[in-house]
Parts: structure tokens; C-alpha cells; sequence
């Protein structure tokens, strides 16, 4: 479906990010990899991918944080891939503390990586979807992009500012062939939610499997996690034809969280 196609998965070294990448890859999508971890590790990420799908993979170690690396990541994709058809907005940090204790370093660093890389991003890469009258832009924004928990507040602002983000650019392309559209998450078992367990065991006695069943139970009214795969499946759907009148949509992937 998506043979010809050079897709851009930012934060792909790990995670969702990963998940979306293997799925587009195995749709024929040629992608670039983005994020940060051991060359080795990257390298077998890297050519396993290309070998499995007959596509064309390369890596950038853009810091979603710094705008002219992302200048620079979305100019490596046309070098390498020969153009950008679709863009998924993926890299994301969390830090957790309440609002009075918030670190002002952390919020700076997960509006700039969880927000405002999204929008560079996206500028960097319009002008060559719309050059060819087609193209995807996913962001993957959270369920708390919808509703709030406390003690996240940067990156509830983030998530929020995401989905405002995604209407706009969807407006703004309406009447071409690209669409901007959010994938919302709930919980999904990555480095990323068991820090997050690890942190609430310590915190008060808990085991592993009894942290996790708690994170899930206050949460997530499925009490299961969804996964990288399911993710990338959505996010393949989204590059369909099918998804072409999808617009400015914040879809939510979450177990029933945000039903309640
Ligand atoms: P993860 O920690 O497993 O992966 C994050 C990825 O981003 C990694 O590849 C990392 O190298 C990369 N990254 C981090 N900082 C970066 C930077 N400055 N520049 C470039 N790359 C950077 O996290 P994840 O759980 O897979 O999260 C991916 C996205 O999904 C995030 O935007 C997150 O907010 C969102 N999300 C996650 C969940 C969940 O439950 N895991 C739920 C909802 C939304």
C-alpha cells in the first residue's frame, strides 16, 4: 500500500515509535528512524528492517529539542528517501511532580520535545507533501491530550497543545491530498510508562505485576495495555486510502479511558 512512500517516524528507536516504523516499513514505506540509543543497537534495528520489507531505512540522531536538527533530519530524508510523504510526530518525554515542584528545565524540555518539535516538523515538511498533492501527517498525542492527571502538567499542556496543533494544520491543508490527524494512547507497556511503574512500586511497597495492575486499574477500564503493534496498525490505516477524508481527528487508542 504505501510502496514508493518515504515516511518520517520521529522517537522510532524504541516504543511506539518503533511500532509505527516496523508497520509502515511493512506496508513498503522507505523510512527514516529517529532517536537516541546505542549505534549497534540502531544499526541492527536499522538493516533488519530494510532486509525484512525490501525498503529503504536510515537513521537520524536529530534532538527533537533543537529546531535546526529538525531542519536538518527533515532535509536527511529527502537526501536519503528522496522526499517526505509522511510524517509521524512521535519523540516524547514525561516528567512527574506536582505543579509547585515543577523543575521550570522540565517543563521547557517537554513543551520543546513533545510540542514544539511537532510543529517545526511539520513546516519542514508540508512544502514537499503539497508539492506532490499527497500526504500524512500523524501526531501521536496521548490521552492526555483529551483529560488531565495531576502531577503531569507540562505534559498534559503538551498533549492538549498537540490536538490544537492537528486541527489547525488539518484545516489549513483541507482541500489537498494530505491530512493531518492524532493518535491518542492510553497506557502502552514502553520505557517510557515502566519508569512510571517502577517509580509508583518503590513509592508505596508494590511488586512489579501489582504496580502495573494498579496503573491499569485507575486508569485503563480494559486493564490491558495496548501495544506498539496496535499503534502502528492505526497509524498504517491513517496513510489508507480509506482514512482520506479523516481530518483533524484525535483518535483515541486507550482501552476506554477517555469513554468515562
Ligand atoms: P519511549 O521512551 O519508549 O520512546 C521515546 C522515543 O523518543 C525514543 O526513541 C527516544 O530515543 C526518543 N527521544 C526522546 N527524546 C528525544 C529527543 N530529544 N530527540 C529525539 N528523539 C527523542 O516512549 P513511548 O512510550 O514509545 O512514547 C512515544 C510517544 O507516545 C510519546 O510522544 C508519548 O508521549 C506517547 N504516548 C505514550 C504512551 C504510553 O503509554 N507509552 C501513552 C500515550 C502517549
Amino acid at each position: 500500500m504505501l510502496r514508493g512512500r518515504a515516511a518520517v517516524v520521529t522517537g522510532s528507536t524504541s516504543g511506539i515509535g518503533l511500532g509505527i516504523a516496523v508497520a509502515l516499513a511493512a506496508q513498503g514505506a522507505d523510512v527514516l528512524l529517529n532517536g537516541f540509543g546505542k549505534a549497534e543497537e540502531i544499526e541492527d534495528v536499522r538493516s533488519s528492517l530494510a532486509r525484512a520489507h525490501g525498503v529503504r531505512v536510515s537513521h537520524s540522531a536529530a534532538d527533537m529539542s533543537k529546531p535546526d536538527e529538525i531542519d536538518g533530519m527533515i532535509a536527511q530524508a529527502t537526501r536519503d528517501l528522496g522526499g517526505v510523504d509522511i510524517l509521524v510526530n512521535n519523540a516524547g518525554i514525561q516528567h512527574t511532580a506536582p505543579v509547585r515542584e515543577f523543575p521550570i528545565e522540565r517543563w521547557i524540555a517537554i513543551i520543546a520535545i513533545n510540542l514544539t518539535a511537532a510543529f517545526c516538523a511539520t513546516r519542514a515538511a508540508l512544502p514537499h507533501m503539497e508539492s506532490r498533492g499527497w500526504g500524512r501527517i500523524i501526531n501521536i498525542a496521548s490521552a492526555h491530550g483529551l483529560v488531565a492527571s495531576i502531577h503531569k502538567a507540562a505534559y498534559v499542556a503538551a498533549k492538549h497543545g498537540v490536538l490544537g496543533l492537528t486541527k489547525v494544520v488539518a484545516l489549513e491543508t483541507a482541500t489537498t491530498g494530505v491530512t493531518c490527524n492524532a493518535i491518542c494512547p492510553g497506557w502502552v507497556l514502553t520505557p517510557l510508562v515502566q519508569r512510571q511503574i517502577d517509580e509508583m512500586a518503590a513509592r508505596e511497597g508494590l511488586s512489579g505485576d501489582e504496580a502495573r495492575a494498579r496503573l491499569l486499574g485507575e486508569k485503563q477500564p480494559s486493564l490491558e495495555f495496548a501495544t506498539p503493534e496496535q499503534i502502528g496498525a492505526v497509524s498504517a490505516f491513517l496513510c489508507s486510502d480509506a482514512a482520506a477524508q479523516i481530518r483533524g481527528a484525535a483518535l483515541p487508542v486507550d482501552g476506554g479511558w477517555t469513554a468515562q
